[in-house]
């Protein structure tokens, strides 16, 4: 019964790339404005920015997507 074990894979899907899914083009454009202005945008801002209008995003999950450690890594080639 063990045969197609696999193993889990370790990065879950990316929550700012389903997040951006929802945005219309042009803040998905502002997003990843703010994302790449790390000097502005730290993950605490950017979370708690985003979080006032209504988007929920962990700063660990900005972390994550800012070092490619989320399944946006899969995705990009
Ligand atoms: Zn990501």
């Amino acid at each position: 019964m063990l045969e197609d074990l696999e193993p889990v894979k370790a990065f879950r899907s990316c929550k700012i790339r389903t997040l951006k899914d929802d945005l219309d083009p042009k803040d998905q454009e502002l997003l990843d404005t703010y994302l790449a202005d790390v000097e502005t945008w730290t993950p605490h801002k950017l979370s708690r920015a985003l979080g006032s209008k209504g988007l929920k995003i962990d700063h660990r999950q900005i972390d994550q997507h800012r070092d490619m450690m989320c399944s946006c890594k899969d995705a990009v080639k």
